[in-house]
């Protein structure tokens, strides 16, 4: 980068940060995609005229609101809601909800940013937005989830819409959430549209969107290895989280020939050195998804396995890692402990789940490595499937929406490899997947003109 272009990034932040105090995630993600941008925006000066990046910075719309429930014992508590509307240049606002204690602005706004390009990389017409609380579903009933979820819909439907914006799933919000979402829309607004995606398989959900984003980002590693001549087959692979995306992605490593050895949840990791099997992967989807236990409960049934409390599995030797948990879990010695580890290909399932210097440490070290943007698409590529199905009433076969996802992975590689190779051949699919997303965005901003 020229001293004339990091200067142009450095006052780019600058601003940013003074506009936006404290909102460190949000800070993350902008710096990441501007270094990859600026050079080339100066290649097209009318992106720097019309302020293209100043824009997509700046969210269309924030919404926050007051989420009032009661629990099962009469008490009264208050969440706070979130609804970012960041980008409807290329289609309806889309992105998911998430529950989760640590939610604030700056998270919801760093993941509507994301969302932004990674729908642009799906090549289907959404825009990009995010939505959530700092609501944790975690030891609650199934009817103080209900009454939760109401409440959060009864102000969020007056934003929301099948051509407005379309929120689906994320952390803490799943099946179970989604549905209760979706029946209070529809009992305030008496309309039967596609509005949430993620939904029901026997109310107008599309099949394999509960696998999409874990077998979608283990189609892109496929791809990925394969610049190298290499598959998953006999690969050791260490999957982070134990949560819709976790379970996915290593049913679908495992079915491709790896052996996927490690989950983990907040609290710790399990290694089981002799890998996951069907059988051990329908435990881990009954243990969260219908049980609603932890992962540690894993040694119990799996007595060979170990469970490691408060530690992340990033230390166990293996070839390929899938951090498919939470932003900023594999931080710069996490990083360090993968290399040493022989570790070369790291494909991520969550959103920004490596800090900035750990992707610095995995791309001087040459190996292969996906940001979410890229690798995590298929989720919400095929909500764009379920849109679709939804607006023409019909549905698609597994197999129809499997192929529909296996193309839109494989686009979304190419377009990493046509704009992320560098002069010595090494894909950067950070810079890859932010420009290729960044231009088709750009380009319908321009020609909207000035809104
Ligand atoms: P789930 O809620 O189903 O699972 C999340 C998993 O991550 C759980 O195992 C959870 O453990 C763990 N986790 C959450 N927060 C932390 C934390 N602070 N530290 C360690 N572990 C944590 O969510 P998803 O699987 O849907 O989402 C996982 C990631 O994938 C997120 O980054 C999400 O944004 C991203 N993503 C999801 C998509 C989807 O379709 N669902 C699409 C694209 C991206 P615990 O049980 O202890 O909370």
């Amino acid at each position: 980068m020229d001293n004339f272009t990091k200067k142009y990034v450095e006052s780019f932040m600058a601003e940013l940060i003074a506009k936006n105090p404290g909102e460190k995630e949000f800070h993350q993600a902008v710096r990441e995609v501007v270094e990859s941008i600026a050079p080339y925006i100066m290649a097209y000066p009318h992106l720097l005229d019309q302020k293209i990046m100043e824009r997509m910075v700046e969210p269309e719309r924030v919404i926050l609101f007051r989420v009032p429930w009661v629990d099962d014992k009469g008490e009264i508590h208050v969440n706070k809601g979130y609804r970012v509307q960041m980008n409807s240049a290329i289609g309806p606002y889309k992105g998911g909800i998430r529950f989760h204690s640590s939610v604030n602005l700056s998270i919801m706004k760093f993941l509507a940013f994301e969302q932004t390009f990674k729908n642009s990389l799906t090549t289907l017409p959404m825009g990009g937005g995010k939505g959530g609380s700092d609501f944790s579903p975690r030891g609650k009933s199934d009817n103080e989830v209900m009454r939760f979820c109401q409440s959060f819909m009864t102000e969020l439907q007056r934003h929301i819409g099948p051509d407005t914006d379309v929120p689906a799933g994320d952390i803490g919000v799943g099946g179970r959430e989604v549905g209760y979402l979706f029946g209070q829309y529809k009992r305030i607004r008496d309309e039967w549209t596609g509005t949430l995606t993620g939904k029901g398989q026997c109310w107008g959900g599309s099949l394999l969107r509960p696998e999409a984003t874990g077998y979608g980002a283990c189609y892109f590693a496929q791809d990925m290895l394969a610049t190298r001549g290499e598959s998953f087959e006999g690969k050791t692979v260490l999957i982070s989280g134990s949560g819709n995306v976790a379970q996915y992605a290593a049913e679908k490593a495992m079915r491709l020939g790896a052996k996927v050895v490690t989950f983990s949840d907040s609290n710790g990791f399990v290694y089981d050195p002799e890998g996951m099997t069907e059988e051990k992967i329908a435990f881990v989807k009954n243990l969260k998804n219908v049980r609603r236990g932890r992962i540690k409960e894993y040694v119990n049934q799996y007595p060979q396995a170990q469970y490691f409390e408060g530690q992340r599995p990033w230390g166990i030797p293996c070839d390929i890692a899938m951090p498919c948990a939470t932003q900023n879990e594999i931080e710069l010695a996490d990083a360090e402990k993968l290399v040493a580890g022989g570790c070369w290909c790291v494909t991520e399932g969550a959103n920004m789940p490596t800090t900035p210097e750990a992707i610095a440490l995995f791309q001087s070290k040459k190996m292969l490595y996906s940001p979410g943007k890229a690798s995590n698409a298929g989720g919400v590529a095929t909500s764009g499937l379920e849109m679709t199905q939804n607006s023409i009433r019909q549905r698609w076969t597994s197999e129809e929406v499997d192929q529909h996802l296996h193309t839109i992975m494989s686009d979304i590689h190419a377009a990493c490899v046509k704009y992320g190779t560098e002069e010595d051949g090494y894909i950067n699919y950070v810079k890859g997947a932010n420009i290729a997303g960044f231009i088709k965005v750009a380009n319908a901003m321009v020609e909207q003109g000035l809104v």
